[in-house]
């Protein structure tokens, strides 16, 4: 334990000047050698629960979301090992981030990361109408095809910057759908976007549920209902296709990142 034990763990960690307290004792806990790099850290009022650590002339530069202001220490310990980790290129600490992420799955601090993003906005800039595929048209068929027409119709958008790592989102909070650059693509068939978009309208259909602290995005009726889509085996070749393209090697192809 030792250095550990100097932290006190529990105390809600409420200014600036504690903040920096703790990324300096991250970095005596990550990094081995001295000297080591003087920390500037602030609370900042991102939309939703970002964070960044940046490394210029000397300082590290840490900005943490202002949702997190007044955690108890120990999460925001946690989320400097984690950031410290990533900036040194580290292994990130499990217990860190098991520590972190059972943080963020506290009810009060999903209402008000939700809440953030509602008021600090996060701007769609783009439309649904692409150069070669029109999300809005898509949705339709779609909507007529396999929901009956039931789905209210979302905010449609393409993603500002292709994608290929992630294809699709549904933004609950705003009713959005997001749909990666990457795929408004004379090269991409026409069935490959309609699987990626009517999976995010399942999304739609199918909220995601909390069980025992775990956020299950994708449960058995989910699932089932995805498979009645026309070329379903041929959408989820295309996938592997494109993931592999993006990384040079094969990989698990991440559909949506819900
Ligand atoms: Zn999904």
């Amino acid at each position: 334990m030792g250095q550990f034990e100097q932290l006190h763990l529990y105390e809600p960690v409420t200014s600036d000047e504690i903040l920096k307290a703790v990324f300096d004792q991250a970095l005596m806990v990550s990094l081995k050698k001295e000297p080591r790099p003087d920390v500037e850290a602030r609370f900042y009022p991102y939309t939703g629960l970002s964070s960044t650590i940046r490394l210029r002339r000397g300082t590290v530069f840490a900005r943490v979301s202002d949702i997190l202001k007044g955690s108890p220490r120990e999460v925001l310990f946690a989320l400097a090992c984690i950031l410290v980790a990533k900036l040194y290129r580290q292994r990130t600490p499990k217990a860190h981030e098991r520590i972190y992420k059972a943080h963020t799955l506290d009810p009060s601090i999903r209402e008000a990361s939700e809440a953030s993003r509602r008021s600090r906005g996060y701007k769609i800039t783009t439309s649904e109408r692409g150069k070669t595929y029109d999300l809005g048209a898509l949705f339709s068929d779609l909507n007529h095809l396999y929901f009956k027409g039931t789905l209210q119709r979302p905010v449609l958008s393409w993603s500002p910057r292709p994608t290929r790592r992630i294809l699709g989102h549904h933004d609950h909070v705003h009713g959005a759908i997001i749909i990666s650059r990457t795929l408004d693509n004379r090269a991409i068939p026409k069935f490959v976007v309609e699987y990626v978009l009517y999976h995010e309208m399942l999304h739609m259909k199918h909220p995601a549920r909390v069980v025992s602290g775990r956020t299950i995005y994708h449960d058995r009726g989910f699932r089932e209902e995805e498979r009645r889509f026309d070329r379903f085996s041929e959408a989820l070749k295309w996938m592997e296709r494109l993931a592999v393209r993006s990384s040079g090697k094969p990989r698990k192809a991440r559909r949506c990142s819900a």
